[in-house]
C-alpha cells in the first residue's frame, strides 16, 4: 500500500494521482472526493495567491481533502486511518489542519509571527475567512487570509510528505517555508503596495492596516 501511495504522490503531487487499484478509469484520490461538476465558487477567491492554494482551501472547507478517514468512508482499503504525523487520533481534515499537535504548533507560530497574542489554534478556521479583530482594512484582511491559506496549504503538503514519503518538515523549517512562499506569492500579486521582506518577517502586523 505504501508503495502504491508513493507512486500516487510522485505522479499527482499534493493531491494524489492515478489509483491503480481503483479501476482503469483514471480516477484520482482528489476526484474521489470532488465530483467533476463541482469546483470552488467565486466566493472563495483570494487573488493574492495561486489557484492551487484556493483549491486546497476549498477542499479543506468542504472536507474533500483525501485524508484517510474520508477515503475509508468511500470504501478504499487502507492499512491505517490514524494520523500519519502524530498517530494519536483518526486522520480527519479537522485533525490534520487544526487539531493535530503539529498543526497547533504551526498555528501558534504563525499567530506569534503576526503578533496575534490573544489567538489560539481554534482561531484557525476563522482565519481562513480573513477574520481577525486585528484586521483594520479590507486589504489587510485579504493579506491575513492569504497567510492563513498558505499555512493550511503547507500543513497539507507536510502531511503528504509524511504519509507518502515518511518525511516532513520540522516546525521552524515549515514556518520559514511558508513565510518565504507567502511573501513571494503575495508581493508579486498585490497592486499598489510594496511588501518589504524584512518587515514581512519581523513586523507583518503593519500590513493589516494598509
Ligand atoms: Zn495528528
Amino acid at each position: 500500500m505504501a508503495g502504491m501511495l508513493g507512486v500516487l504522490m510522485s505522479r499527482g503531487g499534493v493531491f494524489g494521482g492515478r489509483a491503480s487499484n481503483m479501476g482503469n478509469n483514471g480516477m484520482t484520490y482528489a476526484k474521489v472526493l470532488t465530483p467533476p461538476n463541482q469546483a470552488p465558487n467565486k466566493t472563495l477567491r483570494n487573488n493574492l495567491l495561486p489557484r492551487k492554494i484556493e483549491i486546497c482551501v476549498w477542499r479543506a472547507l468542504k472536507k474533500r481533502l483525501p485524508v484517510w478517514i474520508e477515503l475509508d468512508k468511500r470504501g478504499i482499503d487502507l492499512h491505517s486511518v490514524r494520523c500519519p504525523i502524530c498517530d494519536n487520533d483518526l486522520e480527519s481534515v479537522d485533525h490534520t489542519l487544526f487539531n493535530c499537535s503539529f498543526a497547533i504548533d504551526i498555528w501558534n507560530r504563525v499567530f506569534k509571527w503576526w503578533n496575534f497574542s490573544n489567538f489560539s489554534p481554534s482561531n484557525g478556521p476563522d482565519s481562513l475567512h480573513g477574520k481577525s479583530s486585528h484586521v483594520m482594512s479590507s486589504l489587510g484582511s485579504k493579506i491575513w487570509q492569504a497567510v492563513a491559506w498558505v499555512t493550511l496549504y503547507y500543513l497539507w503538503k507536510n502531511r503528504n510528505l509524511k504519509a507518502f514519503q515518511h518525511k516532513g518538515w520540522c516546525a521552524p523549517v515549515l514556518l520559514n517555508e511558508l513565510q518565504v512562499k507567502s511573501f513571494e506569492w503575495i508581493s508579486s500579486r498585490i497592486k499598489g503596495k510594496n511588501l518589504e521582506w524584512t518587515n514581512w518577517l519581523t513586523n507583518p502586523h503593519m500590513y493589516l492596516v494598509c
